[in-house]
């Protein structure tokens, strides 16, 4: 069956529909795909690591916390630290975490944690 060049036009048109559906798409998922890797690049400028006392180079220094009482998302954390190194005033984001149900537990975590850094010392 042979077609007008206006059904021919309308074919054309139904056919092409999905085709723009799916780029519409496909721009969607990349503009997200971006928007993550951007996100992703803002993390790795971040990066963490040991527990450095940004003001004098001191690894794992002693600090004196004052903890203000407040509500919020574990993982939204920030501790403010007095450092005895240097007087300076230091806030830690902890990156990752160890949940304990028990502070005995947690000092277990701790000893642990404690002994594989010896042990990659030593
Ligand atoms: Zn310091």
């Amino acid at each position: 069956m042979a077609l007008t060049g206006r059904e021919l036009e309308e074919a054309i048109r139904q056919g092409l529909l999905p085709i723009e559906k799916a780029l519409k798409r496909n721009a969607k998922a990349s503009e997200a795909l971006l928007d993550i890797a951007k996100q992703e690049m803002v993390q790795l400028e971040i990066e963490a690591g040991p527990p450095i006392c940004p003001h004098c180079g001191v690894l794992n220094p002693t600090v004196y916390m004052e903890a203000e009482a407040g509500s919020g998302p574990v993982n939204e954390i920030v501790f403010k630290f007095e450092m005895h190194c240097c007087n300076g005033t230091v806030y830690g984001i902890p990156e990752g975490w160890a949940m304990a149900m028990s502070s005995e537990e947690a000092a277990d975590i701790i000893k642990q944690r404690a002994g594989v850094t010896n042990e990659r010392r030593g």
